[in-house]
């Protein structure tokens, strides 16, 4: 396990602050509490090796990025339990988010090849005229712990892929995947600082990311308040932004929907991460002639959820990430009961205690609730009904985000009027799962403005600059 950063190829820092095992609440290891000093000697060894990058050969950063996969691939396993012990994940959603994580370095070795320009029809006689594709420059990325190697990997293969260098802040909460994917990225042959890593105070590095004069992007995946933050300091010196913000999803179940599929979808959509996803649904509608169908079907099956620590084999949710979460999740649920909501199962602490909170599932919601407006981040799913397809389609929309978006009907019209309606960057129907490294994740509205994933990925690390040649 490496606890130090890792800055120019060396491994450096003092352990200093502590990195909890959320199920227990021990401490499992410590890392380095890095300023805005240290951000800085990042940012320039990251612009001086940008230098030499930028002109490697595709095939050598391609090589690089697979050897970096096949890695990871390698030790899958090691990975998945570092991220479960520091983020709380069950064991097999962990181990599938390292196959996720690999899958963007796989994707981008191989799409670094296809970074094409273009050759435009010359404007006058004894011209020539093209597009060059070139990478951006430095790139400063700030992470989340909700998916602590995924969040990094769908930003950092894109941008070595361009030849972009990084330097990288993960999430003080889950630091240790991160650095265990620096170190796997060196011994695949990342250069000493094309990749930097450094863990310490959020604001200070965040001060530095936004002033350094060799900043090009900065990519950031987090809470939209910290996202709107940074955009308007980005903006003092025009730097780009890659937002990936908060969702309030709607899942929309009409009377026509398979039940039992829409049900396995809502609850591998809400309660997937212990509902602590961007993408998890918030917010569910159901037809009220089959309401009292669902809920009873869905609380049956949230009553057989397996609680635990996610290190033990066979749990399907593990706690929350921390104290402030775990708050959140029950102010939704006294907002919503004093609105008039039902308990249907749930509802309460966990018997194992700490941040351990019984999945949950409420009846009779509406928008009057903080849980209609606000991304709960927690295992809460708040059953609402509703009368007709114009009526449900105006809720859903009725939202300030605009990032995933569920339905579940058997209707073709329909699936066509909602996935052109739906105002959300992503619409699963009859799904509760829709990522995929060869898909655009992302929001509109203030769920962001970039797209990760698919050969859109490469846009935001990259500029278009236009050649034309006279003379000929
Ligand atoms: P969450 O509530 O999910 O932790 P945040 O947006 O606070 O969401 O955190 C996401 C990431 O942003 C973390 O890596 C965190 O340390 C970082 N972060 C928070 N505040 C700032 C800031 N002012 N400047 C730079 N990074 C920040």
């Amino acid at each position: 396990m490496e606890t130090r950063c890792l800055v120019d190829g060396k491994w450096v820092g003092e352990a200093h602050s502590p990195v909890t095992n959320p199920a227990t609440g021990e401490v499992i290891a410590n890392v380095p509490l890095l300023g805005e000093t240290e951000a800085k000697g990042a940012l320039d060894a990251a612009a001086e090796a940008f230098a030499d990058w930028k002109r490697q050969p595709v095939k050598l950063r391609s090589g690089v990025l697979r050897a970096w996969f096949d890695f990871i691939v390698e030790h899958r396993d090691e990975l998945a339990a570092l991220l479960t012990a520091e983020q709380g994940k069950p064991i097999a959603e962990a181990r599938g988010e390292i196959d996720y994580a690999a899958s963007y370095i796989e994707y981008y070795a191989e799409e670094a090849k296809r970074i094409l320009g273009e050759i435009l029809p010359p404007p006058r006689e004894g011209t020539r005229a093209m597009v060059l594709r070139q990478p951006i420059g430095v790139v400063a990325l700030i992470t989340p712990w909700n998916f602590p190697a995924a969040m990094i990997t769908r930003k950092v293969a894109p941008a070595l892929a361009s030849g972009c260098t990084v330097v990288l802040k993960p999430a003080p909460e889950t630091p240790l995947t991160a650095l265990a994917l620096a170190a796997l990225a060196q011994r695949a042959g990342v250069p000493d600082g094309v990749l930097n890593v450094i863990t310490g105070d959020a604001r200070a590095i965040g001060e530095a990311f936004v002033t350094h004069p060799d900043v090009r992007l900065i990519g950031f995946t987090g809470s939209t308040p910290v996202g709107k933050y940074l955009m308007g300091r980005a903006a003092e010196s025009m730097k780009r932004v890659a937002l990936e913000l908060g969702g309030n999803a709607p899942f929309i179940v009409f009377e026509d929907a398979d039940l039992d599929a829409a049900v396995a979808g809502a609850m591998a959509s809400k309660f997937r991460n212990m509902g602590q996803t961007c993408v998890c649904a918030n917010r569910i509608y159901v037809h009220q002639s089959v309401a009292d169908d669902f809920t009873a079907r869905l609380a049956k099956a949230v009553e057989a959820l397996k609680i635990g620590h996610g290190g033990d084999e066979g749990v399907t949710q593990g706690p929350l990430i921390n104290a402030a979460a775990l708050e959140k999740v029950q102010s939704h649920i006294a907002d919503a009961l004093a609105h008039g909501a039902e308990l249907v199962t749930g509802g309460h602490r966990h018997a194992l205690g700490g941040t351990f909170f019984e999945p949950t599932v409420l009846k009779g919601a509406s928008a009057k609730m903080r849980v209609a407006r606000e991304e709960t981040f927690g295992p809460l799913a708040p059953v609402f009904s509703f009368a007709d397809e114009a009526e449900v389609l105006a809720a859903a929309n009725a939202s300030e985000t605009g990032l995933a978006a569920y339905v579940f009907t058997t209707d073709m019209a329909r699936t066509y009027r909602m996935l052109e309606n739906l105002e959300y960057g992503m619409v699963g129907i009859n799904t509760g799962i829709l990522s995929s490294e060869m898909a655009p994740f992302g929001g509109v509205k203030q769920s962001g403005n970039a797209r990760e994933g698919s050969h859109h990925g490469i846009t935001e690390f990259t500029e278009l600059k236009y050649g034309l040649i006279g003379g000929l």
